[in-house]
């Protein structure tokens, strides 16, 4: 049984018009998804194409600049003004930047106001395009079509008798990212004017110094809390995924390295820095303080972060631009928490289990006591409990996972996972690299509790369930008569 399925067909349910459909059982103007992915791939080549052919037209340099800056406009009022990052915007200008990065024919043209205008329009329909297919092929997404008539060969026909349909899964896990900070652009439009005053508070609080290590870093809650939101915002799908991706700086910078690059700059050249504006140094100038800084691998610190007409395979942190290397304060400030995800996963992930499982557990014994229920934890030499939960005459055996909106929850495999995780606690199957491990099952344990019913004082006579509780998503409502819900969903139970 899975949710957000029909039940006479067994098909995904979408979302057309506000209502919930199924494309197999109902006579709507639905696509097949090979109908859907094939058309869906053409608007994106047809786009790409003439997305290319303007924007080739420019100088090179003067693109990578500009849309760098535009970078460093979105991180600075990320930093400085609301703590809401426009995702979308900022994923689409590092985009930009590595295609323009890794095109080689360009024209001699400037780039005038007009023009730059004319780019982002073509190039965010692209990308929308981009994660139109992905959703299609992932199962997320159908195209309905307005005409029953139409030629792919019109581009007015391949651009506008389409639009996407969205699954009903996917529009519930969009739901779920508002809880981690990560809101489309008029929903934070609407959480600024709310939280303006406080957030105005909140910049203004000093903050305080401390020696940096890794390990301090991942001590400071406002980080962290940073970190968080980033890792979701930027991990919902491929797209976002494969271009901010950065394993393969393990070993070679610390994130601080950036950080410590710009501060010197800043301080040491006496460099006149205007938030959000960037600043030109002399590449001379700038070896000099890399050498400075890092005495032993100064060279291969500029081939990894520094983009130039004789470097395209590094990230472009940097620009090198003439005999100039731009710097971008506020970007790396921004890739310098970033970063911290990937250069030290162990840490990141360590702090993320401590955090939610406390949390998570205390928090969800609270709720079960909110609604009326008794709730204690059990723990025994042989197994856990995480809470023991009775009202009436019943108890919820319940396991707590603070499984919440992960990476890649864009993609089928997130949810191929998630469910084989919750099957695997009712089966006492635990997965870590996709090994299982025999662990104590729920059904072991709610059996347990039902031959002791007089230790633990609970009420006899009582009907015992198993229950699962998560954070937010998940895909199957039950499993082998254990219920599966959420921690928002404690007050639904009897
Ligand atoms: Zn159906």
């Amino acid at each position: 049984m899975k949710r957000y399925y029909c039940k006479q067909c067994n098909g995904k349910l979408f979302i057309i018009n506000s209502k919930t459909v199924c494309p197999k059982c109902s006579k709507l103007n639905i696509l097949s998804k090979e109908k859907s992915l094939d058309i869906s791939k053409k608007r994106a080549q047809y786009l790409e194409k003439m997305f290319w052919s303007f924007l080739s037209k420019h100088k090179k340099g003067a693109l990578l600049v500009h849309f760098a800056n535009w970078r460093e406009e979105l991180a600075y009022s990320f930093l400085e003004k609301v703590p809401l990052l426009e995702t979308y915007k900022f994923l689409a200008t590092n985009y930009l930047l590595i295609k323009i990065r890794d095109k080689v024919r360009f024209g001699s043209k400037d780039l005038n106001p007009v023009d730059s205008k004319r780019i982002l329009e073509l190039f965010a329909e692209f990308l929308r395009i981009k994660e139109e297919t992905l959703k299609i092929n992932e199962g997320f997404g159908l195209l309905a079509y307005k005409k029953r008539r139409y030629n792919l060969k019109k581009a007015k026909d391949l651009l506008s008798n389409f639009y996407l349909i969205t699954s009903v899964d996917l529009k519930e896990i969009f739901k779920y990212y508002r809880d981690y900070g990560v809101y489309n652009s008029k929903e934070a439009e609407k959480v600024i004017a709310k939280y303006k005053a406080e957030y105005e508070k909140i910049l203004k609080r000093p903050i305080k110094k401390i020696h940096y290590t890794p390990k301090s870093f991942f001590e400071n809650d406002n980080f962290f809390r940073l970190l968080i939101q980033l890792d979701i915002a930027f991990g919902r799908n491929l797209l976002f995924a494969e271009t901010l991706d950065f394993f393969y700086l393990k070993n070679k910078i610390e994130p601080s390295d950036l950080t410590r690059i710009c501060n010197q700059i800043i301080t040491k050249l006496k460099i006149p820095y205007k938030p959000p504006y960037p600043i030109g140094v002399h590449i001379k100038e700038f070896i000099g303080v890399l050498t400075n800084l890092f005495p032993k691998k100064y060279k291969e610190l500029y081939n990894l972060l520094v983009v130039g007409d004789y470097n395209i395979t590094s990230f472009p942190f940097f620009l090198e631009f003439g005999d100039m290397v731009i710097i971008f304060p506020r970007t790396c400030f921004l890739f310098y928490l970033f970063l911290h995800i990937f250069l030290h996963k162990e840490l990141f992930d360590k702090k993320k289990n401590e955090v939610s499982y406390n949390f998570e557990r205390e928090k969800m014994i609270d709720e079960f006591k909110s609604n009326g229920f008794k709730a204690k934890e059990i723990k025994t030499r042989s197994l856990q409990i995480d809470a023991v939960a009775w009202k009436g005459k019943t108890i919820y055996v319940t396991e707590c996972k603070h499984w919440g909106i992960r990476h890649l929850m864009e993609h089928k495999r997130f949810h191929e996972y998630l469910e084989r995780d919750l099957k695997g606690i009712v089966d006492g199957k635990k997965y870590t690299d996709r090994k299982p491990k025999e662990v104590v099952s729920l059904v072991e344990k709610v059996q347990y509790i039902k031959d002791n019913l007089n230790t633990y004082g609970l009420p006899k006579k009582a009907i015992v369930k198993g229950l699962i509780i998560v954070r937010d998503f998940y895909p199957i409502p039950k499993y082998k008569r254990v219920i599966i819900k959420n921690i928002k969903e404690i007050n639904k139970l009897t």
